[in-house]
């Protein structure tokens, strides 16, 4: 399988972890070129369908590990959200939500007084969506009659896609060319990532990508988009990387001097890591 960044068939082993919930055992590795992180071979895909479909639609025996358990938690969320994107200035009020879920942040959305539309896949998310909220998501977006979204959402999204790049170009034409692509997903450079390595709680069997800044940047360079710094929607805990450090070096006693001497120096290593595995980016395309 070739990169799906940057078409290259080079790539070496990155690791063999299990699924944090299925434990399947997955395959990952590294683009050569690009460093791009991938499931390679990717796991039987009825597998991660029937994993999704549980996992994200609180099917009986998946209760605990549903992401739609708290709906209070998710609505509250979505707000939190909607204070950093209050602040971008979009070229209009059209709001678009690729893989949209149970529809909770087009809901929130739509309360904020934005036109806002969602797309999912999912026929469970479809008919949650329509029961508990009383929203109607498009399945593709064929069914779009609006082609200048001024900005368009993926909130934990892009690493499930077969096909991350394609579908980013097919998004890009219903997207105002001053609009803006929020990207959310999990962040492989991060220091919740170097603590747990194999153990990381990201690692499932459907997340085909593991980005990191780097590498989603240059997904969206090679698309003609540019990273969006001074609007960096961060929904993660604010503590920054010196001030833990700190806390764990003070924590140890003068007995443990080769320990503390250690996280120095990982602490010094891993400097410019974000600690949180969560990481959301703003892209615009360049000017032409
Ligand atoms: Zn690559």
């Amino acid at each position: 399988m070739n990169c799906n960044s940057c078409n290259s068939p080079e790539y070496h082993d990155f690791s063999k972890p299990s699924c944090f919930f299925t434990k399947t055992q997955l395959t990952v590795v590294k683009c050569s070129d690009c460093g791009l992180i991938f499931l390679n071979p990717r796991p039987d895909k009825k597998l991660g369908l029937e994993y999704f479909e549980n996992a994200y639609s609180n099917a009986l025996g998946f209760e605990d590990i549903s992401y739609y358990r708290d709906i209070d938690l998710i609505l509250r969320r979505n707000k939190v959200r909607f204070e950093s994107i209050n602040k971008l200035p979009a070229p209009n009020r059209k709001i678009l939500d690729f893989g949209a879920g149970q529809g909770h942040f087009v809901k929130i959305a739509r309360e904020q007084n934005w036109f806002a539309q969602g797309i999912e896949h999912s026929i469970a998310g479809q008919n949650s969506a329509k029961q508990n909220l009383g929203i109607d998501l498009l399945s593709s977006v064929n069914e779009l009659n609006t082609s200048d979204f001024g900005i368009i959402t993926l909130w934990d999204v892009i690493e499930h896609l077969e096909d991350p790049k394609q579908t980013i170009i097919e998004l890009s034409q219903y997207l105002h060319p001053k609009g803006y692509f929020i990207i959310e997903t999990s962040n492989i450079d991060s220091l919740d990532y170097i603590v747990h390595k194999k153990k990381w709680s990201y690692w499932h069997i459907d997340h085909l990508f593991y980005y990191s800044k780097t590498s989603i940047n240059f997904l969206f360079h090679t698309m003609g988009f540019r990273q969006i710094i001074n609007y960096t929607i961060d929904n993660t805990v604010k503590k920054s990387k010196s001030e833990l450090f700190k806390k764990l070096i003070k924590m140890l006693s003068p007995k443990n001097f080769y320990l503390s001497l250690k996280l120095r120096l990982i602490s010094y290593k891993y400097k410019d890591f974000d600690v949180k595995s969560l990481m959301t980016v703003v892209f615009q395309k360049n000017e032409s």
